[in-house]
């Protein structure tokens, strides 16, 4: 196979023209956008050239109550008192401008958080608009989805979202809490908050009322005044494992619903379709540049194909391209921001110093931004800190296995238990490892796929409370 499988493209990138990026962002409160109390703003960065964007708003304990207020109002007011069916007609035409504003989402999505943009295009703005459609038709219909029970929304819920997929997570959270009839204060993270205040601007177009939906926009002190807040009857938090134990401790309402962080096996047998396997390992981890909860970081191969594998997996390393994220021939973007660069550097150092063998794509990495090659460990041991520990980036760490048996074992042999993937021709093999894996969702021969009306959520240290689905929809509601 030839060492240099990538061919020179002409660079591809899409215009950002259609983006008005305006001078500084409020909080989104009361339908109105505000400054923060004292005055604090932050800057928000583009990874991938490391120009500031814009400023926006760092909101402190006045602004979360403010917001909180603003959304119990709305709650108390109009929200509850509004019919199930104008409910879902918000949702739907929530839904609709999405999809009509969908180029300018994804180039914004992809410019904030270094994503890119095929991936925005294609996976984050659809599937948020599908999130929106899939709620909007529960929302007169929840009698249904909880059959001869009484179903009341808990009032105001206080939202906390990571960076990895922005709107994707906004409206994972937003759509099933407003179809169930609550009303939101939404946190976005602080590296990514452009796509969340936009769509608020575009929940104040489709006509929602005032306070229904809130966006406080700051650090992780703004996250801090909102998961602990008094005044709010949910919380859910996507991020990671230590803020997650850290906002269990701290939350006043026992609604809570933690989405955290994950270490997933990709099980590859011997009889599996090895180049299907391939791309599923490669979407498995180096989609959004692994900065994926549910990434299949960990990859179990059969001992017999490992070399075989490896080999294939190797040459197809090596033609992914990584650039420039507005490019539309680009692969892989940027990494979210220099911290997460310097984990995952310093993840990588510990990979090699405890005896794993580093492979890296040869592809040149663009001089400015922040870029890491395409990688993978082999020769790693399962204590290994690459094999126990969340890399978050484009880093996958392989190893071998002999027995189904030992295969599940290995699988299981981690804190987290978010994902896994099983890829074999043997449908008896994937529905007896189902019941083995200690994991919330498990892919069969495919890899990070997504749908609203399929739940989503952790085993062990991964959290709690499941989002999607029917189950989704109870985390939002009382039900008696
Ligand atoms: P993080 O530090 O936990 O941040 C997540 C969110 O919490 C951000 O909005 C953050 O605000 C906020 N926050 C920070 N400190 C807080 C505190 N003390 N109290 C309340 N909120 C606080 O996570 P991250 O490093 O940004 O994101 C990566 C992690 O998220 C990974 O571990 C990944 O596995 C996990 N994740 C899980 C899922 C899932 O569905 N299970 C999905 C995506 C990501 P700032 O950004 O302003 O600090
Ligand atoms: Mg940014």
């Amino acid at each position: 196979m030839s060492e240099t499988p990538t061919w020179d493209y002409a660079p591809a990138p899409e215009s950002s023209a259609i983006v008005n990026l305006k001078e500084e962002y409020g909080h989104f409160i009361g339908g109105e956008s505000v400054p923060s109390a004292d005055g604090a703003t932050m800057e928000t960065i583009n990874p991938a050239n490391e120009q500031v964007l814009t400023r926006f708003a760092k909101g402190g304990q006045e602004d979360v109550d403010r917001a909180v207020a603003s959304a119990r109002k709305a709650y108390d007011e109009v929200w509850s008192k509004i019919s199930a069916a104008d409910r879902g007609k918000y949702l739907y035409r929530i839904a609709r401008l999405l999809q009509e504003r969908s180029r300018e989402f994804a180039i914004l999505e992809s410019m904030d958080g270094g994503k890119p943009i095929r991936e925005s295009r294609d996976i984050d703005i659809p599937l948020a608009a599908h999130h929106f459609f899939y709620h909007a038709g529960w929302a007169d219909k929840l009698p249904y989805a909880f059959p001869n029970q009484t179903v009341n929304p808990l009032g105001v819920a206080g939202q906390i979202i990571p960076w990895n997929f922005p709107l994707l997570m906004a409206a994972w959270k937003l759509a099933p809490a407003l179809a169930c009839g609550n009303t939101v204060v939404l946190k976005p993270a602080e590296t990514t908050p452009l796509t969340a205040l936009l769509l608020a601007e575009l929940i104040q177009d489709a006509g929602l009322p005032p306070g229904v939906v809130n966006v406080v926009t700051g650090a992780g002190e703004t996250g801090a005044a909102l998961s602990s807040h008094a005044g709010v009857d949910k919380i859910a938090f996507t991020g990671s494992t230590e803020v997650g134990k850290l906002i269990q401790r701290t939350a006043k309402t026992r609604n809570l619903t933690l989405e955290l962080g994950g270490k997933a096996a990709n099980i590859v047998f011997e009889d599996a379709p090895l180049d299907q396997a391939v791309e599923g390992i490669i979407n498995g981890i180096y989609f959004n540049q692994g900065h994926v909860c549910c990434a299949g970081s960990r990859l179990l191969v059969q001992e017999s194909v490992a070399d075989l594998l490896v080999e294939k997996l190797d040459h197809r390393i090596k033609s992914l391209r990584v650039g420039d994220p507005l490019d539309k021939n680009t692969d892989v973007g940027a990494i979210n921001s220099r911290e997460q660069l310097d984990r995952i550097c310093e993840l990588v150092e510990s990979g090699k110093a405890e005896g794993s063998e580093l492979h890296q794509s040869t592809e040149d990495l663009p001089e400015k931004g922040w870029f890491f090659a395409p990688s993978y460990f082999t020769g790693v041991a399962p204590s290994h800190r690459i094999a126990r520990e969340e890399i978050f980036g484009p880093v996958l760490s392989i190893m071998t296995f002999r027995t189904p048996d030992e295969a599940v074992e290995k699988a299981n042999n981690t804190m987290y238990g978010l994902s896994a993937g099983i890829w074999t021709d043997k449908g008896s093999r994937i529905f007896k490892l189902l019941g083995e894996m200690n994991a919330g969702v498990v892919w069969a021969n495919t890899f990070n796929k997504f749908d609203p009306s399929s739940p989503f959520g952790g085993y062990k240290e991964s959290g709690y409370g499941r989002e999607g689905g029917k189950q989704g929809l109870a985390a939002y509601l009382e039900v008696k």
